[in-house]
Parts: C-alpha cells; structure tokens; sequence
C-alpha cells in the first residue's frame, strides 16, 4: 500500500500545490501531519505524514518548532496509544471507535488557516488525530474500526488528559426455572446507592444475590464481568410461585462486559433456580412481546363446595376476561383451556392457559375483574398459591 502511495506523490503531481504550501509554511510552522493533511484529499492519497514529508523535502523547508495547528499532538500520539492500549488491556473487543475531545484553541488554529487560505474539503485536525490513533491502535491489537457498533468506544480528552472506555452493552435472553417458593423476582437494590453503583457494591448496584435477578446477574457477571445488568422479564409471578416447565423468558442487558465471549451452557443450575438457553443477542425486541402461560392455581373457598360449583368455570374460555385499572383503563385477556379438581371440601385446583399478564389473585378472588373465578361458583374465594406450568411466547 505504501510503494502504491509513493508512486502516487510524483513531483509533476505536487507542482500545481506546491507554491500554496509554500506560502503557508512561510507564514506557519506546521508538523508533517498537518502539512500533508492540507493537500492529501485534493491529491487522492490517505497518507498526511507521507505527502506533508515529501512537500517540505521538496521546498527544502525545516522547522525545529512546534505545529501551529496541532502543537506536535499528531508526531506523540504513541503515549496516547499506550494509554488507550493500557485502558483496553482486561476488555475482549474485536471492533473499537476512538474520539477525541481537542482544545478549542487547537480546532481554531485550524480553522484559522483553512479559511485564510480558502482550503475546503480537507479533514479536520481532529479528524486527522481520531484517524491516526485508530490506524495505530488497530495494528497494535489486530482490531478493526466500526463506526456503527463497536465493541469498545475511546474519547481521549486532550483538555484533561483523561481517556474514558466504554464496553457495548451485551443482551442475552434466557429462561428460568424456579423449583423453590418465598424467591422474589427483583432483587432490592443497594441500601447504599440505591442501585445507582458504588464502592460497597462493587458498581453493581444490588450488593445481594437472593432473587432471581440478583442469581441471573451473578452469573452474567461471572461469565462476562460487567458492572450492572437490566432485565426484561416476560411476565412475572408471585414470591411464593413456582415456575416449571419450560421457565419463564428474560432479556437481560449487561452494562460495561470485559468478555464478550463465553461458552454458555444450555442450562445452569443453581440450587433454587436454573437458567436455560441463555444465549447473545443483537437487541431487545422493540414491540411488546406477547405471551400465554399454563398456570396452576391452588384455591380455598369460604364454604364448602357443592360438586356442580366448579362446572360454571367452563364458561370462561368463551368470555373476554376484563380487567378494570384504575383510572378509567381497562385490559382484556383470553383464557384458552381450563381445567379443575376438587382437592378438600373447601379446596380445588384450577389449571388454566391465559394470555400473559392477568392478574391471578385479582381474577380469583374478584378484584375489578369480570368475570371472576368467585363470582361464576357462587362462593368467596382465595388464592393460596398459583404455579407457572408453562410460558408460551406468541410473537418471538
Ligand atoms: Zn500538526
Ligand atoms: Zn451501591
């Protein structure tokens, strides 16, 4: 690529920009960096420092002061590099961004002489700068640039001398499996920071792993060693439900991952909870994902049961289901199948597949919900216990 290049920069080429760059160095000092960069686009070539070198070679121009436009940053990017390398050395990327923060003063003297010289169409200074520690940081880690999605994203700030790195966001989805009741789904976050991440919790924001969430999240930070994770969950249940079967669906975000590559079992299991098919994703579905779930409800009734009581409830796979929120709102679900057996005189079971979302407890005992499990046997119910058999997503 490089004899491609110097083949290109022939004196004939150079000639007609010649008695310009001239002008300007009379008047400025500049690096080869910004010398070549003046000129490169006009003259088709990618490498600044090649041209610039070669112009003032050929104007016989030397200069031991610093760049007017740059102050020398291009001709020392390499304790740049060393930092951004230093900064990256725990992260697993394979595709970076690098942007810089300049001092304005810097972007001035740039403009200052594109315009008193009529150059239009040339890159920035700081494009020239982003642009050379990404071609360097590249082959220094056998990495890539992408624009659009990189794993890593540098803003070296060249007015504090601080360099900040952040690690895209990685998205899993999974299911789990719950075999233990009194777990609840969210973990409660840290008493500290109130989940916003500290030092006592180790930037996670929760400092527990006692629920759901906190046991899929020491996972995530097991296997990928990010600081915070956001889930999604598709639906939810109670404390003391069960969820069997096939488990219960989730996405879940993991906030600044070192590793972006991890061999991920089919199925983790911890002692109450088992994760399944816990895979990377591109991204989290924008439209709401709609599901159905199979559901076992454990009911005590006030009064004991007379044996046609429970028949009414057959009704229910014919009804719209309507659920009144308050204000003024109301929801519809569908019941697909039910089925129910008399467990005590003043007990049954009811095992039916709804759409996702309905209220168990209300829809049993009646709570603005019509019609309701209490009001089609005629005798004031409560739900003691309700377990998720199966999770059904429709639109995924
Ligand atoms: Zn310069
Ligand atoms: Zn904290």
């Amino acid at each position: 690529m490089y004899s491609q290049q110097k083949a290109k920069i022939t004196n004939k080429n150079l000639d007609q920009y010649l008695l310009q760059a001239k002008k300007i160095l009379n008047e400025y000092v500049l690096c080869d960096y910004c010398a070549g960069r003046l000129f490169a686009k006009k003259m088709g070539l990618s490498s600044h420092q090649l041209l610039g070198k070669k112009i003032k070679n050929l104007l016989h121009y030397k200069s031991t002061k610093n760049c007017y436009i740059c102050k020398d940053i291009l001709s020392n990017l390499k304790t740049i590099i060393n930092r951004i390398l230093e900064k990256s050395s725990d992260y697993e990327f394979s595709t970076f961004v690098i942007g810089a923060i300049l001092r304005p003063s810097v972007t001035d003297r740039d403009d200052v002489i594109r315009s008193k010289f009529k150059l239009q169409g040339i890159d920035s200074v700081k494009t020239a700068i982003t642009q050379q520690l990404a071609k360097k940081f590249a082959k220094k880690t056998k990495t890539k640039v992408d624009f659009l999605c990189p794993d890593l994203t540098f803003t070296f700030n060249f007015k504090n001398d601080s360099c900040e790195l952040q690690a895209r966001t990685l998205i899993l989805s999974g299911r789990y499996i719950k075999k233990i009741r009194g777990m609840p789904q969210k973990q409660i976050p840290c008493t500290n920071c109130k989940g916003r991440g500290c030092l006592e919790c180790n930037y996670h924001g929760i400092s527990k792993f006692t629920s759901i969430e906190g046991k899929i999240s020491k996972l995530l930070f097991e296997k990928f060693n990010g600081t915070q994770t956001k889930i999604t969950w598709i639906g939810g249940e109670d404390k003391n439900s069960l969820v069997l079967g096939n488990g219960r669906p989730f996405f879940a975000k993991l906030l600044n991952p070192k590793k972006r590559k991890a061999s991920l079992e089919k199925k983790f299991a911890e002692d109450e909870i088992e994760i399944h098919n816990l895979k990377i994703i591109s991204k989290i579905p924008k439209e709401p994902i709609h599901f159905k779930s199979t559901i076992e409800l454990s009911i005590f009734t006030e009064k004991k049961l007379n044996s046609k009581d429970l028949t009414s409830l057959k009704s229910l796979i014919k009804t719209p289901i309507v659920i009144y929120e308050k204000p003024n709102k109301r929801n519809q679900k569908s019941i697909y199948s039910v089925k129910f057996k008399k467990s005590s005189p003043k007990s049954f079971l009811l095992w039916i597949t709804a759409d996702g979302g309905l209220p168990i407890k209300r829809f049993v005992e009646g709570n603005d919900i019509q019609p309701n499990v209490a009001e089609l046997i005629g005798h004031k119910c409560e739900c003691k216990e309700f377990d998720f058999h199966k999770i059904d997503l429709i639109n995924f």
